[in-house]
């Protein structure tokens, strides 16, 4: 097992020198064609040497590139939550490929999406989140992974920190989004997701200074709350983006907004119901047993 269940984003590095670190590392992968055909859509300012070296590191010598897992039902089932997902944005299907390293399964707990509109998923975390929470939990890391996608395409997140943080909370957003949509995964009440919610939370890490840093595990809760509580309006991407980080900081340390959502007077009105609950989440006062009593 890792050291870390982080689910990295394959940040597109605009340095000529993060490119060749990232392809020296692969060289002896077979996902080496694939990493050839990087064509970057939009500069990250996050691009670092450490992101790739860190993607390298999971994707081993010996991992492969395959269209299936280990079964067709769950095959399927990841096929369709990708064209339930696409489709919830209005967006054709991106390349989704499992990655199995047969001589040591766990070296492949990762998910990945590339600027290239690809996504490799691990097996080892495809079965560990499918044993810990059933299929709502791959639904969630897929629909996060992307988000990642909907950030290369639409230049998102409108907002950036010296860390992955922003990216990573708003890809935790638009998978609580996706799980609440009617035309999504369509689950109604926030306990029905606690288990993806669980997973993601599960992940958060404390290395705030770190440049793959993701948000800690009660930040990513929260995100995935809003991203949830979202759900209840049909958002564009950029409008998703816009009305997340309107309450971002109420995600990172409980200050929510007092001001008027102007541009979003409705949702404003939704969202002024939740400011206490999310405060709470956010400084723990909302017990995680209570948080998943939540409606
Ligand atoms: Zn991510």
């Amino acid at each position: 097992m890792k050291k870390n269940f982080l689910i990295p984003i394959l940040l597109g590095a605009t340095a000529a020198l993060s490119l060749s670190a990232c392809n020296d590392d692969i060289s002896e992968n077979p996902l080496q064609q694939e990493q050839q055909t990087d064509n970057l859509k939009i500069d990250q300012p996050n691009a670092l040497e450490k992101v790739c070296y860190y993607v390298d590191q999971y994707w081993s010598s010996n991992s492969v590139l395959t269209t299936s897992l280990q079964n067709s039902a769950d095959t399927s089932f990841m096929n369709s939550q990708m064209t339930k997902i696409a489709s919830l944005w209005g967006r054709s299907n991106p390349t989704l490929r499992f990655v199995n390293d047969p001589s040591n399964f766990n070296s492949t707990y990762n998910a990945i999406s590339y600027s290239t509109g690809k996504i490799y998923y691990g097996y080892a975390i495809y079965y560990d989140a499918k044993n810990k929470g059933g299929d709502i939990v791959n639904a969630m890391i897929l629909a996060h992974e992307y988000g990642h996608q909907l950030q290369y395409i639409f230049g998102l997140p409108s907002v950036s920190e010296s860390t992955a943080r922003p990216n990573e909370l708003e890809a935790d957003g638009f998978a609580g989004y996706y799980l609440r949509r009617p035309n999504g995964y369509n689950q109604t009440s926030f306990a029905q997701i606690a288990a993806a919610y669980e997973f993601a939370q599960s992940i958060g890490d404390y290395q705030t200074t770190s440049s793959g840093h993701h948000g800690t595990p009660p930040q990513r809760r929260s995100a995935v709350r809003l991203g949830f509580l979202l759900g209840q309006y049909d958002l564009t991407a950029s409008a998703f983006d816009y009305n997340f980080f309107y309450y971002y900081q109420g995600v990172l340390n409980g200050a929510y907004k007092m001001g008027k959502n102007t541009q979003y007077p409705e949702i404003d009105a939704y969202m002024s119901q939740y400011m206490d609950e999310l405060r709470k989440i956010q400084s723990g006062e909302i017990s995680g047993e209570e948080f998943k009593e939540l409606k």
